[in-house]
């Protein structure tokens, strides 16, 4: 890498390199090679990255895979990968994940066992606003200055109603307003993650829309209003931008 290279998060001198999302979510050849005729880690987008600030060195990275992989309504990638190289790694690191109980799910009178884990959502929320970052910074050339807002469905949980109700709605609303961004949806492995940046609107809010395994979705809201700009708009905000500042009554 070169000498002068900054961190894609906070801009100070980069020390290595990191793939994102993180690269334990594609799936390795060794794993898929007899089922699939096909590499899951073409193009992998990297970025610049100071310590603090790399999962792989934080081994958040293992965290999200363990997440994501596992869940239900995936494509068969991610159930392949989660019998290989996630359970390696659980295996490795037993506590890694909280198993709650296990349980059997029914879909079209088929039964698939199934794990209920409690997440850290603290932790994935972190993941998630690094990728945002990081794939601001790849796009962009720059560092996002703004705050970030994580949306999605996985966070609902029956015990938090309240919460499960916010990340319901919100997910609706932007999948609704997704299918009018008429942006370029990227990745090169389709398979395991694309992504798509809205347009940006007049709150100076940006959507980045996240997709693992062809199901699971998180919406990242980038926000790049200033408290002064908060204040002066606050009686024109709708549903979702009371809920990123943190005023949805
Ligand atoms: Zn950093």
């Amino acid at each position: 890498m070169d000498k002068d290279e900054v961190c894609y998060w906070c801009g100070k001198l980069a020390t290595s390199r990191e793939h994102v999302p993180p690269k334990c979510l594609f799936p390795e050849e060794k794993d898929v090679k007899e089922i699939y005729a096909q590499s899951f880690r073409n193009n992998l987008i990297t970025v610049p990255s100071c310590d603090e600030h790399n999962m792989a060195k934080s081994h958040e990275d293992e965290y999200l895979m363990a997440c994501l992989s596992g869940r239900v309504g995936n494509n068969a990638i991610a159930y392949v990968h989660n019998a290989t190289k996630v359970k390696r790694s659980r295996y490795r690191n037993p506590n890694m994940i909280k198993i709650d109980g296990e349980d059997i799910l029914k879909i079209d009178g088929k039964e698939f066992p199934v794990q209920c884990v409690t997440v850290d959502t603290n932790k994935l929320m972190h993941s998630f606003e690094a990728i945002a970052r990081a794939l601001y910074f790849y796009e962009r050339n720059k560092n996002f200055k703004g705050d970030c807002k994580i949306v999605s469905r996985i966070f609902t949980h029956p015990g938090y109603k309240k919460w499960s109700d916010f990340h319901v709605r919100a997910a609706k609303m932007i999948e609704k307003e997704q299918a009018h961004w008429g942006t370029e949806i990227r990745g090169a492995n389709t398979d395991i993650f694309t992504y798509q940046f809205s347009p940006v609107d007049g709150f100076k809010c940006q959507t980045l829309a996240l997709t693992f395994y062809k199901s699971t979705k998180v919406y990242v809201i980038l926000s790049s209003m200033t408290k002064e700009e908060t204040e002066k708009v606050k009686l024109k905000f709708t549903f979702i931008t009371k809920a990123i500042f943190g005023n949805l009554e």
